[in-house]
């Protein structure tokens, strides 16, 4: 495919021979396109997702739409996001590796990626609706958090090429201003295309008149557009995880931004407490217990891991321009109280954060379906007003939450709370 063509979404019948003469391309699946078996599969809110499947191999083909594809063409959105896509996708592969797809090819006036086949993998929220437990899970996200975050900040990188990335990524601006709105701001007043269930009104408006809670959000929200701390997946739920019984895998970066090192984790454990809140809907009670306090255990060991993780890196590839060693280790002193005020800070954004993705899943344009598979609507915004009202306390009183064990005791409280 020539790279300057004219920009021209795919279809399962023009994609064979549009891209059979990309040499990368057929070194996966051949060139017989006429053989190839090409499926549209995106579930997703953007982006046209293609399996090619063929006698020697498969391929993914993502392609990013004009518009955006929840809403369709009267929300226009730039193509470019497939570009900041696979800048992320390579920089994670170097920071974490084989954490996410390989990419084999990229076509930026196309806003096409061609990247490996994640088989047998299954997106991890399925598997939380169906009760899966998967085995590593927790230390496969603790672990590419604390190296994607650690290894893509100031702590590590050279001052220089930080900045070089963080300008290339600011420009996934209207990226960017989809979180600024859809995530920050709309769940917090009666935005044009919110929807909420409709038994939480009361709640919804006791929310949206908490001036001190508004006012922490806005805090919260200064520092996702202000703190460029490291590179961010930037919409890191558990629709953007694929996994087998044992291994799991990140997919989805195009949200990548330069931001504050809570974002990821936060938004991440607000995903799986969003699951663990919904749960009662989606399991036999002779389960429930189990699989809810597995999932809260998952919670745990992902700031464990990540914690354990960011050590390790701090001491051994400590070698940006922040807590430089010639200011600690080479004076003979100790940097563990600079590790963990960082670790600390890290914390309580990534519940403030948390809290925030508790409330826009439910309030604003873009809902999970761990909640929304479930029919009957009492109970379902019964459910839903625990986790609205988690998130309220954790935006407000982050800072007294010492510790996962105490996440997981505030998560044990709301669940069994009748608030409506
Ligand atoms: P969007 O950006 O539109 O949300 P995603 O990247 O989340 O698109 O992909 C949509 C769906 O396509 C995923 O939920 C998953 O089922 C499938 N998919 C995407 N990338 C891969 C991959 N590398 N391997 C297997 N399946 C994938
Ligand atoms: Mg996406």
């Amino acid at each position: 495919m020539s790279s300057n063509s004219k920009y021209d979404p795919l279809t399962v019948l023009n994609l064979g021979e549009r891209l059979s003469k990309v040499p990368q391309i057929v070194e996966k699946v051949g060139d017989k396109f006429t053989e190839w078996d090409v499926k549209e599969v995106g579930d997703g809110n953007l982006n046209l997702v293609f399996i090619v499947k063929s006698e020697i191999g498969s391929v993914i083909v993502k392609q990013a739409l004009p518009y955006v594809r929840l809403v369709g063409d009267s929300w226009p959105l730039s193509l470019s996001r497939s570009f900041f896509e696979y800048h992320a996708l390579i920089r994670q592969d170097r920071r974490d590796p084989g954490k996410v797809p390989k990419v084999y090819y990229f076509n930026e006036e196309q806003a096409i990626i061609v990247m490996e086949y994640l088989s047998p993998h299954t997106i991890l929220r399925g598997k939380l609706i169906n009760g899966e437990k998967v085995n590593g899970l927790a230390v496969s996200l603790g672990e590419f958090c604390a190296r994607t975050l650690f290894r893509g900040s100031d702590l590590a990188m050279v001052t220089s090429d930080l900045k070089s990335d963080a300008a290339l990524f600011l420009g996934n601006v209207e990226i960017m201003q989809i979180t600024e709105d859809l995530v920050f701001t709309d769940p917090y007043f009666d935005a044009d295309r919110n929807n909420h269930t409709e038994p939480l009104d009361p709640i919804v408006q006791k929310l949206r008149s908490d001036v001190a809670m508004k006012i922490e959000v806005q805090n919260m929200f200064k520092k996702y557009i202000s703190h460029g701390e490291t590179m961010l997946h930037g919409d890191l739920h558990s629709g953007s995880v694929m996994c087998t019984e044992a291994e799991t895998k990140i997919i989805d970066p195009e949200f990548c931004s330069y931001g504050p090192m809570g974002f990821d984790i936060g938004m991440l454990t607000a995903n799986f407490l969003m699951s663990y809140f919904s749960q009662p809907a989606h399991r036999k009670s002779d389960e429930l217990d189990d699989y809810q306090n597995w999932i809260l255990e998952v919670i745990k060991q992902v700031f464990d891991t990540f914690e354990k993780e960011f050590q390790s890196l701090w001491v051994s590839e400590r070698d940006g321009i922040l807590f430089p060693s010639s200011l600690f280790e080479d004076q003979g002193q100790t940097s563990e109280a600079g590790l963990k005020k960082t670790l600390m800070n890290i914390w309580n954004d990534a519940l403030g954060f948390c809290g925030i993705e508790m409330h826009r899943r439910l309030l604003s344009l873009a809902h999970n379906a761990d909640f929304e598979l479930i029919d009957d609507l009492a109970f379902k915004a019964s459910l839903e007003a625990r986790n609205l009202m988690m998130g309220r306390e954790l935006i407000l009183n982050r800072s007294s939450v010492k510790n996962a064990k105490e996440l997981i005791l505030m998560a044990e409280k709301f669940n069994k709370e009748n608030l409506l």
